[in-house]
């Protein structure tokens, strides 16, 4: 933690055609250690201008084959260089994830590790036999091939700063494109020094540009901008619509990883006390500022009230604080302002009725008064109405509610207008599937929560978004599909009779 403290403030600066610069006004923003309150980084404040600047290099680079010509085993050496630079500066990656984003370094530390095998992932696909080729009924043979998708518009969030970026860059850098990418501005430290670590394996100037700055400004120029031939965006709901509207004009291929509210069913014949440990997990790991927390949990009546004090018993015992202290299991909220919504989510649920289980408070005690810390909080007894069981809350923030059967269950684990994932955990197996294939969300699990791999596509149902990250399907959302027709017998065509 001292260590951590002696951190310089660092200076983020953008990256465009190869080149580290400020932002055309000058103009930097502060970035916190949201443990601390303290200022760690100036971060350039990227305008339309930068934008335009970054896809103009994009274009170019994209344009002269530098990178999309590449022989797919050049263009993996160069992803399995970057792989082994994240793995060689993985301790040093994990601090600075923890001082700007808050999470402890052990999550950290699996983040980088998950981000280095993702490089190693990309780069074993793309160099696999791809395309097919068809029989077709005229003297004809017709071939299918994967292209580029082009300039590649890269916007992320700030929940898994490094991670997000990766899955991302790696498939888009794999398939050849070129690349405009957005960190969120409130955690740009580790996006930069991936960018610092893509230049260091020699990338050539213009594949990779990096614009930080605000959404409504960089983000909205990149998914409104006409070179831009493909959106990816992870975040909000709400700034996914936005997004999905403004690349409308320009009819960009959009691919969406959006919020979600996912439910955690526990079945009476689960394994209670692992049920119990994974419910933990799926709400309160991050600090519940993921994706696919497990932020509504299901009991089956029957063993409601013991699933409820075992859970709070155990969840009491969590140990909050900054996440340098490799004591600490669950650090603060990214910000003050994402704090903020949190408190009033949870004031939410007391003003509905919910039973108010333990937490419910900002963290003050030692030293924490300075940074953004909210404490393990669950409502029981919600009802679908409830705005705290319907509308993501990104926080350490659960609503648990009981239900009498399977399908109850299954009919409140649906009525959201979310889909991103849910868990099922019970012994009888059958009854595990019949659930889970009644689930509307596209990331699922049966007896566990959370585990995610490189090789299985991830991405939601309904409001959750549009597309998948990861695995083959990954790839496919940063590609073109041509059809080439080869004529076999090569005649006129004979069509006019002059
Ligand atoms: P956000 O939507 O506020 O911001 C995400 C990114 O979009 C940031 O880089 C931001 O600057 C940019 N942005 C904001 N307004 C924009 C605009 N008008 N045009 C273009 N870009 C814009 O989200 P956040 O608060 O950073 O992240 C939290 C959200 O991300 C949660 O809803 C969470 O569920 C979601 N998320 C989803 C996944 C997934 O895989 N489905 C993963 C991580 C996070």
């Amino acid at each position: 933690m001292l260590e951590m403290q002696a951190v310089k403030t660092l200076d983020l600066k953008m990256y465009i055609n190869g080149e580290w610069t400020n932002s055309s006004d000058n103009k930097t923003r502060e970035v916190f250690n949201p443990a601390t309150g303290e200022v760690i980084a100036y971060a350039a404040e990227g305008t339309v201008e930068d934008a335009r600047a970054a896809i103009a290099a994009a274009k170019e680079a994209f344009e002269s084959g530098v990178w999309s010509d590449l022989p797919t085993v050049e263009r993996a050496a160069y992803l399995l260089k970057i792989a082994d630079k994240i793995d060689e500066k993985a301790e040093e990656l994990a601090a600075l994830e923890t001082m700007n984003n808050g999470k402890p370094l052990r999550e950290a530390g699996f983040d980088m590790g998950d981000a280095a095998a993702c490089f190693r992932y990309y780069a074993g696909m793309i160099t696999q036999p791809d395309g097919e080729t068809y029989h077709v009924a005229d003297p004809m043979q017709a071939m299918v091939v994967r292209e580029p998708a082009g300039v590649c518009g890269l916007i992320v969030p700030w929940n898994f700063p490094m991670l997000m970026s990766v899955w991302k860059i790696a498939p888009a850098l794999a398939a050849g494109n070129t690349v405009v990418f957005k960190p969120s501005e409130v955690t740009p430290v580790t996006p930069t020094k991936l960018i610092e670590i893509i230049e260091e394996a020699g990338v050539p100037k213009g594949v990779i540009n990096m614009v930080h700055g605000a959404g409504p400004v960089v983000g909205n120029e990149i998914a409104s901008h006409k070179d831009v031939d493909m959106v990816s965006f992870t975040g909000g709901t709400k700034t996914g619509k936005h997004i999905m509207k403004t690349a409308a004009d320009t009819m960009k291929k959009v691919s969406l990883e959006l919020g979600g509210k996912s439910p955690n069913i526990i079945f009476a014949d689960a394994d209670f006390e692992v049920a119990v440990d994974y419910a933990l997990f799926g709400i309160y790991c991050g600090s519940g500022q993921v994706c696919s927390a497990g932020s509504r949990i299901l009991v089956e009546e029957s063993i409601y009230d013991k699933f409820i004090e075992r859970f709070t018993e155990r969840a009491k015992q969590i140990q909050v604080g900054n996440g340098a202290d490799p004591e600490t299991e669950m650090g603060p909220l990214v910000s003050q302002q994402h704090m903020e919504k949190v408190l009033s989510y949870i004031e939410i649920g007391k003003e509905e009725g919910a039973r108010l289980l333990f937490g419910g408070e900002r963290l003050t005690e030692n030293g924490m008064d300075k940074g953004f810390f909210v404490a393990p909080t669950a409502f029981a007894d919600t009802t679908q109405e409830m705005r705290i069981v319907q509308e993501e809350i990104f926080g350490p923030v659960v609503a648990i509610q009981k239900f009498k059967d399977e399908a109850e269950a299954i009919r409140l684990a649906n009525d959201t207008d979310y889909g991103l994932a849910g868990a099922v955990f019970t012994i009888d197996g059958a009854k595990a599937l019949r659930v889970i294939k009644k689930l509307r969300a596209g990331i699922t699990w049966i007896n566990s929560y959370h585990p995610t791999y490189n090789e299985a596509p991830w991405g939601g149902y309904k409001q959750s978004g549009i597309g998948r990250s990861l695995g083959t399907y990954g790839l496919d959302e940063f590609q073109e599909i041509k059809q080439i027709n080869i004529n076999l017998e090569v005649e006129p065509v004979g069509w006019f009779k002059n």
